[in-house]
């Protein structure tokens, strides 16, 4: 990052919404796929011809040298992890992130699946960390400071005992995959960039139920909690609003798969 923000037009915002909206629908494609026994490869490979299908880019492949279409980060691993032969099985939780470029523009959106059922401490961190992406939405507003989306993500992690990941932020999202301003999960209120509408930012917390050390694995991608205990990670793509944020990605699909499952 480092460069200028750059405030979006309606048609434009317009053009990162159909972005998310297909990395919604691609994330209710892993939602199906995700089952136990099936490869984190497998799921890649499906969120990739789905994209491709709706005449899109998969925006991580390549990105950096990035291998493939998702990253699929399972239980300690925090984010970044590439897809390959791990078999999901019953009890984990796998956070999934997907990127899109269509007409110009990205779209970028995560969310953490639990496989069959979970124990009760990674249930609370799931529904916890998705909290703190809803807090943080709820300062994307005109005249709100990143240090707002911030502090409300930090502090509600915080209050519920788990503990925020610091390497790693949101980001600006337009023409470019990342913009500026970073977005970190921790911070003070009232400092930071002042927000202004047209800005879209995709704001991510990553949880850890444990202690917030990370360290990054051999293979050069996989960030991976030091304590060895799960991490949850929600992310969506939002446009600041004068009276309150607009949503532009969406959990809705993947919630209709999940009902379906059950
Ligand atoms: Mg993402
Ligand atoms: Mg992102």
């Amino acid at each position: 990052m480092g460069g200028r923000l750059y405030y979006k037009t309606e048609e434009e915002i317009g053009l990162i919404r159909e972005s998310s909206l297909l990395v919604a629908k691609t994330l209710a494609e892993v939602a199906k796929a995700l089952k136990p026994g099936a490869t984190t490869a497998s799921v890649d490979r499906i969120a990739e011809e789905f994209i491709r299908d709706h005449k899109a880019v998969p925006a991580f492949k390549g990105y950096n040298g990035f291998p493939n279409t998702l990253c699929v980060s399972v239980n300690a691993q925090v984010v970044h992890g590439i897809p390959g032969t791990y078999q999901v099985k019953e009890g984990d939780i796998v956070s999934v992130d997907c990127g899109v470029l269509k007409n110009g523009f990205y779209g970028d959106s995560a969310y953490t699946f639990g496989v069959g059922e979970i124990n009760a401490e990674a249930q609370k961190l799931l529904k916890v960390t998705r909290e703190c992406l809803w807090k943080g939405i709820q300062m994307a507003v005109a005249g709100k400071r990143i240090g707002d989306i911030s502090e409300a993500v930090q502090s509600h992690a915080e209050k519920n005992g788990f503990s925020v990941v610091r390497e790693l932020v949101g980001h600006g999202v337009g023409k470019q995959l990342h913009e500026e301003p970073e977005v970190p999960n921790y911070g003070r209120k009232g400092t930071g960039q002042q927000l202004r509408k047209g800005l879209v930012i995709a704001i991510e917390p990553m949880i850890n139920m444990g202690g917030k050390a990370v360290k990054q694995e051999k293979d050069g991608w996989t960030i991976t909690t030091n304590d060895g205990m799960p991490s949850a990670h929600f992310e969506h793509t939002v446009a600041v609003g004068e009276e309150k944020a607009e949503v532009l990605s969406t959990f809705e699909y993947i919630e209709e798969v999940l009902k379906e499952k059950v």
